[in-house]
Formats: C-alpha cells, sequence, structure tokens
C-alpha cells in the first residue's frame, strides 16, 4: 500500500518506537483502540532497558511488586516476582510474559532502528524511516525511546585503543562474561558499576575501580518475597498502586510530614537508622520533609551515610575516597548489595581519579598521573546520554522543516513533557519536563501511556486530525518546570538530570520535581479543560484552541 506517495511502504496509524515497558502497553492501548500499529525496537527482543543491561547485579530498585504494570488483573493473577528487587533476568522474563499474553511481538518489528521522522503539514502525517528500508506513514508517532537507552561514549583519552576485553554495562553480551583469573577494571561508580562491583570482584584475580565522584549508596536488603506477603499485596493492590499514583516518587510509601529540626538529635539518628535498616532508594530521604529543600537538613542526612561508610570501610583512606561530598540525593542514590564492603577484600584496589586522574586508556590498560594498571577486561559502566539523548539520535523534523535536535539546542522544551510545540501528532513518553525518571518509572509510563491513548481516543472520535502543543503553554510548562527545581537543592549537583554528564550538552534540569501526584492531577485538568494548552485541529479549521 502507498497512499499515492511511491516512497511510502506502508500506511499505518500509528509508530510506536521502543519496546520496553512504554512500547508493549501503549501497543496494547492502541490495540485496544483499533488503530493499525507496528512497533519498531532497534534490540532482538522486547525489554527495552532489561534486554540491554544484562551486567551482573543488574535489578530494580523499587520494590518488584511495584516495578510492575497494574493495568490488567491477568497479569497480576498470573505472575509472582521472586525477589524484593527483581533481577534482570527476572523482569526480562516479565517482559517476555506480557508480550506473550498480548501475543505483542506479531507487530513488533526488531533489530530495526528508526533513523529519521518527518511530518507531512498537508496530510497531517509522519513518515518514519528505519534502518530496515521501511518507509512507514503514520498518523501518530510515539516515542517509547527510553530515557536511558543511549549510551554514553567513554569520553576518555585512547578509549579506542584497549585490545583486551572491553564492555559496557548497558550492552552487556547475552552470554555472559567469564572473570576468573583476570585482571579487570571498570570506570563508573553511578548506579550500574555499584550493582556489578561486587559481583565482578567475587570472580576476578584484581578488580581496579576507577571513580571519579563517589555516590551515596543505601543498602538493598533485598530477601526472596515470601508467598504470603505478596497475597497480602495482591489482596489490597489496587489501593496501594493508587497510593502511588498520587504519591511524588510512584511508591506506595508515605513521606515523612516532620522537617530534620523539629526532633531531638537521638529521634533524627533512631529515624535514619531505621530506614537504613529497611534498606532501598528511600532508606534516608523518606526520613524528612526538608531532604531535598534544606542544605543545613540535607547535610545531617548526608553526614549519616558517610559514617555507615566509615563505619563498613575498613581503611580509613579507601573510605574517605568513597565519601561523598555532594547533596545526598542529588545525584540518583544507589541502592547497592555488599557494595561498601567489596572494598575490604585484597583482590580490590580503588583507584581515586580525583587525585590520580586517568591520563589515557591504553591498548593494555589504563594510565593514571601515578601508574600503568595492566587489565584484561575493561568495563565501562558510564552512564548515558539520558532524557533527550536517545531522540536526538533520531533525525526528527516537524512543521516548517524544524529539526528537533535544532529546537532543544539550548535544552529541552516540551508541554507536560508528553509533546513539543511544533511537532504535531508526536507523543513523548516520561519525556523532558515530566516526573519520569525521579519516579517509579512504570507507574510514570502508564500515566503517559493512558494520557496518550485518551488523547488519540479524543482526536479520532471527533475527526480532528491534528494535535499541537501551543508555543505558550511550553513556555509556561517549561517556566514552571525550572521554577519548582530552582527550590531544591538538585540543580546543584553535576548531574544527567542537568545533562552535565554529557560534554557541550546544554545545562537545563530535565525532570519536573513536584511529584507524581501532583503532575498527574495537572495532566487530568488539562484534558477536563477540553485539553488546555493543545491546539486540535482538522485541516486548518481550529477547533479548539489554548485557554486565553
Ligand atoms: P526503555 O526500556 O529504555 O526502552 C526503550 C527502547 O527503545 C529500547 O529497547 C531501545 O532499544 C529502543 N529505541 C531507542 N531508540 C530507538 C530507535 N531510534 N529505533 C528503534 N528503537 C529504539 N527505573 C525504575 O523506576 N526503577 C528501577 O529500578 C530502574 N532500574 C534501572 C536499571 C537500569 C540498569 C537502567 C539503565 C534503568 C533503570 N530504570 C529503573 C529506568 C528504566 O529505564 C525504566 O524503568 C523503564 O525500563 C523504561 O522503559 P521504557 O520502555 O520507557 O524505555
Ligand atoms: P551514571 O549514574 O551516569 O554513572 C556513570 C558513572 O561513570 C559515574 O560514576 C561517572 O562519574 C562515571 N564516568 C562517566 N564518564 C567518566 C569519565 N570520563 N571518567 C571517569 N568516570 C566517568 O550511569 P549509570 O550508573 O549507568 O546509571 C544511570 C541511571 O540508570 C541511574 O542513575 C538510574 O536511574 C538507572 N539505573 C538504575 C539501577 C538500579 O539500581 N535499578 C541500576 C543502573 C542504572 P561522574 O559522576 O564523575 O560523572
Amino acid at each position: 500500500m502507498n497512499n499515492g506517495k511511491n516512497d511510502v511502504s506502508e500506511v499505518l496509524d500509528a509508530v510506536i518506537v521502543g519496546a520496553g515497558f512504554s512500547g508493549l502497553y501503549m501497543l496494547i492501548r492502541l490495540r485496544e483502540l483499533g488503530l493499525k500499529c507496528a512497533v519498531i525496537e532497534k534490540g532482538g527482543d522486547v525489554g527495552g532497558t532489561w534486554y540491554w543491561n544484562r551486567y551482573p547485579g543488574a535489578r530494580c530498585d523499587i520494590d518488584s511488586v511495584d516495578y510492575c504494570y497494574s493495568f490488567s488483573p491477568k497479569l497480576l493473577k498470573e505472575w509472582r516476582w521472586t525477589e524484593r528487587f527483581a533481577t534482570q533476568p527476572e523482569i526480562l522474563r516479565y517482559l517476555e510474559f506480557v508480550a506473550k499474553t498480548f501475543d505483542l511481538k506479531r507487530d513488533i518489528r526488531f533489530s530495526s532502528t528508526v533513523l529519521s521522522a518527518e511530518f507531512d503539514e498537508n496530510a497531517d502525517t509522519w513518515l518514519v524511516s528505519t534502518s530496515y528500508g521501511e518507509r512507514i506513514e503514520a498518523k501518530y508517532l510515539v516515542m517509547a525511546v527510553g530515557n536511558l537507552s543511549e549510551p554514553k561514549r567513554p569520553d576518555i583519552q585512547g578509549a579506542d585503543q584497549f585490545i583486551g576485553n572491553e564492555l559496557h554495562t548497558s550492552k552487556w553480551p547475552k552470554d555472559g562474561v567469564d572473570f576468573t583469573g583476570c585482571e579487570v577494571g571498570i570506570i563508573g561508580t553511578g548506579s550500574s558499576g555499584i550493582q556489578a562491583i561486587p559481583l565482578i570482584a567475587n570472580q576476578a584475580k584484581h578488580l581496579y575501580v576507577f571513580q571519579r565522584t563517589p555516590n551515596y549508596s543505601m543498602p538493598a536488603r533485598n530477601a526472596p518475597l515470601e508467598p504470603n506477603y505478596i497475597e497480602e499485596v495482591l489482596a489490597d493492590f489496587e489501593k496501594r498502586r493508587e497510593t502511588s499514583r498520587r504519591s511524588d516518587a510512584g511508591t506506595p510509601f508515605p513521606p515523612s510530614n516532620k522537617a530534620t529540626f523539629e526532633v531531638s538529635d537521638e529521634e533524627r539518628s533512631a529515624m535514619f537508622e531505621a530506614g537504613w535498616k529497611r534498606g532501598g532508594i528511600n532508606s534516608l530521604s523518606y526520613a524528612f520533609n526538608d531532604f531535598f529543600t534544606d542544605e543545613i537538613a540535607n547535610q545531617e542526612a548526608q553526614n549519616f551515610a558517610r559514617k555507615k561508610i566509615q563505619e563498613i570501610v575498613h581503611d580509613p583512606i579507601t573510605a574517605k575516597s568513597l565519601s561523598p561530598i555532594h547533596h545526598i540525593g542529588t545525584k540518583r542514590t544507589c541502592v547497592d548489595t555488599n557494595y561498601f564492603e567489596t572494598y575490604n577484600r585484597e583482590n580490590v584496589t580503588l583507584v581515586d581519579l580525583r587525585s590520580d586522574p586517568i591520563q589515557e586508556i591504553t591498548p593494555h590498560g589504563v594510565t593514571t598521573k601515578s601508574r600503568n594498571i595492566k587489565l584484561d577486561s575493561l568495563v565501562y559502566a558510564v552512564g548515558f546520554d539520558a532524557v533527550t539523548g536517545a531522540l536526538n539520535a533520531i533525525n526528527i523534523v516537524g512543521r516548517g522543516g524544524q529539526r528537533l535536535r535544532d529546537a532543544w539546542n539550548d535544552g529541552p522544551a516540551t508541554y507536560l513533557g508528553l509533546m513539543v510545540s511544533g511537532f504535531p501528532n508526536m507523543f513523548l513518553v516520561t519525556g523532558p519536563g515530566s516526573p519520569g525518571v525521579l519516579s517509579n518509572m512504570v507507574v510514570s509510563i502508564e500515566q503517559h501511556i493512558d494520557w496518550i491513548a485518551g488523547a488519540i481516543e479524543h482526536l479520532n472520535s471527533r475527526s480532528f486530525t491534528r494535535i499541537e502543543a501551543s508555543s505558550d503553554a511550553q513556555d509556561q510548562w517549561v517556566a514552571h518546570v525550572n521554577e519548582l527545581a530552582e527550590g531544591t537543592l538538585y540543580p546543584q549537583a553535576t548531574s544527567w538530570y542537568l545533562g552535565s554528564n554529557i560534554t557541550g550538552k546544554a545545562r537545563v534540569f530535565m525532570p519536573y520535581v513536584n511529584g507524581c501526584g501532583n503532575y498527574r492531577s495537572e495532566c487530568e485538568a488539562v484534558v477536563r479543560d477540553g485539553y488546555r494548552g493543545f491546539q486540535l485541529t482538522t485541516g486548518s479549521f481550529i477547533q479548539q484552541r489554548e485557554d486565553a
């Protein structure tokens, strides 16, 4: 079929890019609306994050019973998690199970990359080109490309010279890696590095950890899930999930209503200890309500976390090197099993790059200012071009020939993190300007997909052909997101939230910090107000304009 355009190979209602949690659920929802869709996925199978990140120790750090879909009673009935924090293989099995349950793979094209997408203003359609040579015309384009899916290239002198076994946590070989008897180096101590280090150390002859910035990490306290506990959670699941949906972080645990200095020193210490004992990402951040906003309050939590590191790590110099100094929580807090304990092993050496920087990667290892370290394997755990990387990797051309990359040159701008002015009928999932990456992402993903499906249903049922965010609404949203962030400590850290991990990337704090619940209410209000801030049109006739 070609709709009269010679170079179009296929005409569909919607193209969805990506087959992770977002793309799979979007496909289910759009099929329910009767749309003919295709999912285009770069990877060889479903899973997204959980397809690519197969490094040892990879697991979620949100409780498994919450890090899953809630939309399907069948999935809830038939799936059982086995651990508090599921491993990568278990989450991948879950997503395979979802794909099988809903027979999704017949509409997914694997090992195909979307290279470009161009909006046709006359037809109100997108023309999507893939590495497979397809040219698909579709009314709607859903970018379910992930926030943490575009790996950062190691920006280190000589990075292409190493002739040993070079590995990237975000592109880990499917068959695993055996480090037995090997001298191994790992660069990066973010969440990925911190999960991988204890397991690589268990196997390697010697592990050198190259650390530029130490990070705060909370103990996971991972454990098998008792069947009784799971049944208890499931019995009340809808209530638990609704609490998550209306919460700040997309989790069912209530934040504290107490400020740090409202309590005595003893009480404060007891609350931090209780959090540390409970474990998980919010071990300390949920103790008090001024954790992210008050510098002095935040210091109390920092001091507690540094004291714990000093108690665990025997060598005082190593302990000091491992002790972070930034405001806790402003770079994403990590969650680990035996991370700090690993530095007590004889076969692990911490190389503190602040005092002994890497000069170059050589064919046989790493040269720092003070020494040459010979390695058999070098693991890069250096992170991602987060939030905007996967979008900017595609040549997206909107109205008037404008490229998304150019529109976002000074930092991303969206309305609600869902749409971009000038790029009609293109939806983002958990895009910049939404709370996505600061939350349990599955809760945020479900909300976004439901919102997008609702918008598409609204358009189709009223014969609108185009939806676009107005530039005024977008400007106001961007200003609001920035203002909220400025009221917190977040922008003070050099973090991927701000784009500061990528050379040359604009420094803009990307997430919405006011919580999933407030954000959801705003998205609902926008719909109630007749898609306030969006222009819905049929051909050139504007049926609905943004509110004045
Ligand atoms: P992804 O899972 O990233 O899927 C996007 C897909 O799009 C990818 O498969 C990619 O190949 C594909 N794609 C991208 N560009 C193109 C293109 N041009 N053409 C074709 N295909 C393309 N979040 C939490 O809330 N809790 C956690 O515990 C947690 N743990 C994480 C652990 C790791 C190691 C990482 C990296 C992230 C983690 N996250 C976690 C965030 C995680 O990314 C999200 O929770 C969630 O999996 C995102 O789903 P998604 O479908 O939106 O994106
Ligand atoms: P990351 O948090 O960005 O960490 C990257 C690490 O590499 C940092 O320690 C960074 O140091 C270091 N690095 C980067 N470039 C370097 C260089 N040139 N020289 C030396 N060091 C360099 O990436 P990530 O660990 O992959 O995690 C990304 C996000 O994915 C997380 O924040 C989280 O949202 C998610 N994730 C979650 C889990 C989980 O527990 N469930 C696991 C993995 C990932 P600097 O800090 O100095 O830049």
